[in-house]
């Protein structure tokens, strides 16, 4: 048998603010599924995310309580907003959606969704970054990076420590 090194995740920060408006979109469409994009930068050494900025949905998306499509045109024009207005600094770092119904980790979909992102070069996101929002008692954001080995062409998803900063 093999053995396969446990991974050991990075770092993500979040800003309290961006943390508390990605909450109340996931409650304003509860039990409907909702989701945005994560913005912000990596530290040079790629071990730890701060994550800035997040986008909602936009005003065309369409939501299931199972599925959700985002107005990309929408996100997009947020995108290059937010990416001026911080001089180049703050870039797309992937996506965040809520599970209404399901649990923390990433389901087939998305992690096709992920793979998807890291092996676009318009994307610009080679690991992107999903945000699995849930509701048990509260709501509750679990962080998740997905990179491809290069040997194995083989998608590789590892959980990252979620830290909250003012
Ligand atoms: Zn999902």
């Amino acid at each position: 048998m093999r053995i396969v090194p446990q991974r050991v995740g990075g770092i993500a920060w979040i800003s309290e603010k961006c943390l508390e408006s990605i909450i109340a979109e996931a409650r304003r469409c509860f039990p409907l599924e909702t989701g945005g994009v994560l913005m912000g930068y990596w530290t040079p050494t790629k071990v730890e995310v701060v994550i800035t900025r997040s986008i909602g949905p936009g005003p065309a998306s369409t939501h299931t309580e199972s599925t959700f499509e985002p107005d990309t045109a929408y996100q997009q024009d947020q995108i290059n907003r937010i990416y001026a207005e911080s001089n180049r600094i703050y870039t797309y770092l992937g996506d965040w959606h809520s599970h209404p119904r399901l649990a923390e980790g990433l389901s087939p979909r998305d992690k096709r969704t992920l793979r998807m992102i890291a092996t676009d070069r318009r994307a610009r996101a080679p690991s992107p970054i999903v945000g699995i929002l849930t509701k048990r008692h509260t709501w509750n954001l679990i962080l998740w990076q997905g990179s491809i080995q290069r040997l194995t062409c083989r998608l590789v998803v590892t959980r990252l420590h979620l830290r909250r900063f003012l």
